[in-house]
């Protein structure tokens, strides 16, 4: 099955774009972006790419920004695509990069097939798989669009329009290492983690708000009371303040229990990124909305618990809603997406250029 939207995806997972890697896939994007659609094209202080598409038949329209990201999850070297009864995966140990290049290749696609288009920002960001680092880093002087569509999530009638608080908490948990011969020597930080982990409540609290404690890690010996360990754990609500007290009591509870037995925790909790919601009435969600039913799905608009780079865009003012590309089994080595829903997401955008166009 040869089409150049499949050749042109299969071309972009072969460049290798692993988080913190992906400089020479923008630098090929770019060079693509300025022979394709003539886009003028910037990357910014933090290597991200912004590509300037000129309005086609619609001089004066309003600016839209189109956004994916570049990076992908590991395993993500040496990617070797193979379409076969109109699907598309990886043919070895690797994932497919689907998450987020279907997202970029139909963007691409729909800006140079659109009849009419409003002028468009192409913007790639890096590292959104490792914490948003891109978008959080972007450089919105560079964008003169104040509304725009990103196109990374999986349900292709799906349109994205808010996120949860998200609070990191990391602990450090200082008892007092001793030979186990001698246990009245020491205070087992494993002990006082346990305890402390066992007075919050984990997994999801209420219908807005879940909590998690990811890894732990302490100890150096079998015969030995363990002095340190190191907790990493997390909460998000899509309510701010139940994910802020959440993560307090999370805090408290450690520091509770390192009080009880005469040792100390150190506790930090750190907010990623804050609840947002791009409302159901503004431009950008009715405009996607039109753009789905368009493409002859039916529309629904969803909150997510996840993070994507749409929460920092809105948190920094614009207004963004997310869409999905189709894909399936993203971030594992079974990750695959239809030809058909690859076609079926550069309808969409194709029907939002064209529609925006109109308006
Ligand atoms: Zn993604």
């Amino acid at each position: 099955m040869g089409s150049r939207l499949v050749d042109r995806f299969c071309a972009m997972v072969r460049i290798d774009s692993e988080s913190g890697d992906e400089a020479r896939f923008i630098e090929v994007t770019k060079g693509q972006l300025e022979d394709e659609l003539a886009a003028t094209c910037v990357l910014d202080g933090h290597g991200n790419l912004i590509a300037k598409v000129p309005a086609k038949g619609a001089d004066g329209a309003v600016p839209i920004f189109l956004a994916a990201h570049a990076d992908t999850v590991k395993p993500g070297v040496g990617i070797e695509p193979v379409v076969e009864d109109g699907v598309i995966r990886s043919s070895g140990e690797t994932i497919l990069g689907a998450d987020d290049k279907a997202g970029l290749a139909a963007i691409v696609e729909a800006v140079l097939t659109a009849k009419r288009r409003p002028p468009v920002e192409i913007v790639v960001t890096r590292g959104e798989e490792v914490g948003l680092v891109g978008a959080r880093n972007l450089d919105l002087s560079l964008l003169s669009a104040k509304r725009g569509i990103i196109a990374d999530s999986e349900a292709l009638n799906e349109v994205i329009i808010g996120g949860p608080t998200h609070a990191s908490v990391d602990v450090e948990i200082l008892g007092k290492a001793a030979h186990a011969a001698e246990p009245g020597q020491g205070i087992s930080a494993i002990r006082i983690a346990a305890h402390a982990i066992t007075r919050f409540e984990e997994g999801k609290l209420d219908d807005e708000t879940v909590a998690n404690v990811g890894t732990i890690r302490g100890g150096m010996i079998r015969n030995g009371v363990p002095g340190r360990v190191t907790i990493e754990a997390e909460c998000r609500s899509f309510d701010h303040g139940k994910c802020l007290e959440q993560a307090e009591r999370m805090k408290a509870a450690f520091e509770a229990a390192a009080a009880d037995v005469g040792a100390t925790a150190n506790v930090r909790v750190r907010i990623e990124y804050e609840a947002s919601r791009t409302p159901e009435d503004s431009a950008i969600v009715r405009l996607t909305k039109k753009a789905i039913a368009a493409a002859g799905l039916e529309p629904a608009t969803q909150v997510i618990l996840g993070g994507t780079d749409a929460l920092i865009l809105s948190g920094r003012g614009l207004e963004t809603a997310v869409i999905g590309v189709g894909g399936e089994a993203a971030h594992s080595t079974d990750e695959r997406i239809a030809v058909a829903d690859l076609e079926k997401v550069t309808e969409i955008l194709r029907n939002l250029l064209e529609i925006a166009a109109a308006e």
